[in-house]
Order: C-alpha cells, then sequence, then structure tokens
C-alpha cells in the first residue's frame, strides 16, 4: 500500500481498506508505478514515485502516541511504523523525465489503524495538481447534455461526498441507458448471441423501468465483459439500490464503481467501432487489389484470345 487503484482511481476522503504489518516503515511502504493523464505529455503515462526525493518527504505522527512504546525511538526516520502517520508521495510522469522535464503530482496520504493486524484505512487527504473532472476520452458522446451532471458527480466524488456523487451519476445512466443498451449489441461478435440479446432487449423494453432492463440482459453480454466483473451488473446494481439505505461510504464506492462501468462500457464500445472500421477499410483495400488483378487478367485473357 499504496495500492495502484487506490492511486489512480480514488478521491479525496475515500476510504481503502488496509492491514498494516509490523515489518512497515516509511522506505518499506510499496509505492507501484501507476497509470495517468500527463497534461504535459497530452496522454496516458507511467508515473512513478521520486525515490530520489524522500528525503523530502513530510512525515508526522497523527496520534499522541504512536505505535510503539518508546516515542521517541519511533520519531526516528526513516525506522518508525507508518501506523497513524500522514505521509508525503510524489510521483513524476516518466516519459517527461526521459526529455529533462518534470510533471509531477504530490499525494497526502492518511495511513489509520487502531493496531498492528486490524484493518484500517489508507485515505488521501491532499492531492496536487486536484483531482480531476475532466471527462474520458469519447465519453461525450454518450453523456451529451448530461456533460456538467457528470461533472458535477466528479466534484462531489473527488471531494468525498459520497451520496451527492452517486446522486449525479445515477441520474446521467437513467437518461442515457437506452442509448447504452442499444449500443453493447456491437460489442458481440457472434450473431447468434447478439440476436439472442436483442430479442431480450426489445421483449424487456415493454417495461419502462431501466432497472429490470438490465437485469434482463446483463448476462447475455458477451464473455470479455464479464471476466473481471461485469459493467452492466454494476449498473444494475447502483440503479436497484435505494439512495436512503446507504452511509456516505458506501455511496462513495457506489459512485466510483457506476464511473468506472460507464468508462469500461464506453471504452469497449468505442473499440468495437475502431476495429469494425479497420476492418471494413481493411476489407476494401483488399478488394479494389481484387478487383485489379480480375481486371487484369480479363485484359490478359483478351490479348492471349
Ligand atoms: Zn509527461
Amino acid at each position: 500500500m499504496p495500492d495502484k487503484e487506490f492511486l489512480e482511481e480514488y478521491g479525496l476522503y475515500r476510504k481503502f481498506p488496509f492491514s498494516i504489518d509490523a515489518s512497515m516503515i516509511l522506505d518499506s511502504v510499496p509505492r507501484p508505478a501507476i497509470q495517468r493523464f500527463c497534461p504535459k505529455c497530452k496522454a496516458v503515462r507511467t508515473w512513478t514515485e521520486g525515490q530520489d526525493y524522500r528525503h523530502r518527504v513530510g512525515y508526522c505522527p497523527n496520534r499522541a502516541e504512536p505505535f510503539g512504546a518508546d516515542m521517541e525511538q519511533n520519531l526516528t526516520y526513516p525506522n518508525q511504523s507508518v501506523m497513524n502517520c500522514t505521509i508525503y508521495f510524489i510521483y513524476f510522469c516518466t516519459d517527461c523525465i526521459s526529455n529533462h522535464e518534470f510533471t509531477v503530482v504530490e499525494y497526502l496520504i492518511l495511513f489509520e489503524c487502531k493496531h498492528l493486524g486490524a484493518t484500517g484505512y489508507i485515505m488521501k487527504i491532499g492531492q496536487n495538481p486536484a483531482p480531476s473532472i475532466d471527462i474520458p476520452p469519447g465519453l461525450q458522446k454518450y453523456l451529451g447534455e448530461y456533460e456538467e451532471t457528470f461533472k458535477r458527480g466528479a466534484i462531489n466524488e473527488n471531494q468525498g461526498y459520497g451520496i451527492g456523487a452517486f446522486a449525479y451519476y445515477r441520474r446521467i445512466i437513467e437518461n442515457i441507458i437506452d442509448a447504452l443498451l442499444d449500443d453493447i449489441a456491437e460489442l458481440f461478435t457472434s450473431d447468434k448471441k447478439k440476436n439472442e440479446y436483442l430479442d431480450k432487449l426489445t421483449e424487456v423494453r415493454k417495461s419502462k423501468d431501466h432497472s429490470r432492463q438490465i437485469a434482463v440482459v446483463k448476462e447475455l453480454v458477451p464473455d470479455e465483459l464479464q471476466r473481471s466483473g461485469n459493467p452492466l451488473a454494476i449498473l444494475h446494481a447502483s440503479l436497484s439500490v435505494g439512495l436512503h439505505e446507504l452511509t456516505e461510504d458506501e455511496c462513495l464506492e457506489l459512485a466510483a464503481a457506476t464511473r468506472q462501468a460507464l468508462v469500461i462500457l464506453n471504452r469497449h464500445i468505442q473499440l468495437a467501432r475502431s476495429e469494425k472500421t479497420e476492418l471494413s477499410g481493411a476489407v476494401e483495400t483488399i478488394q479494389k487489389k481484387l478487383d485489379k488483378y480480375t481486371k487484369k487478367r480479363g485484359d490478359s485473357g483478351k490479348d492471349s484470345a
């Protein structure tokens, strides 16, 4: 910990479950490489932690008595347990570094745990530059007039306001689900399965209940969508659960899952479309060559006649 998913996906004040073991001190905290958008490279790049900058780390125990009996010994950097401390991490875009430029993101992360072995949590309590509310590439088409709603959802999520974030994202799903369910048909490579999906969809559309519509078709989506958590099943869960039944933290978790499911579905659909365009382009090129070849044979046939 911190974990890759936590660093890449979690907004501020969202708790990530975390157990601490006795050996975890500042220098042994894993610092996985992460993927994030680089404003200088204008693309998603790999970012790594700036090991050479650890001497600049800010380090403060948040409790009067951090883990261990000897307070003074525990305060000696870098051998202190990270338990109940706030730690500063700095990450660099590796592409920028190879061009001798420094593009950084800084995180301030709280490690909170009652005692060794207990499940506590880690939580971002600061980030610079601030978490982005940019709309992922290609998602604008689906969002349409709900772009602003998505941004409001992202602002709420980044600030840890789960109920707000969940309500905004859910509003989007309710409004775009019809188009999304239609486009999912493009993901099928087998006509038989695609027709089965479309038949069910037509049948279930008689009911105006979106949650029921998704429930009926969610298990029919292509296997690749079901492999690492079916995004349609997540959208179904988010539409069927009552907002009032959930805590702020649960809403935050479901809000993030809803946003990710939307992004993943969109990515798959965009990919299927671009593959189809590429394929039809390749078929067209082959057809042209074939036509030329056939014409040539025809011509030479005439010559020899
Ligand atoms: Zn860069």
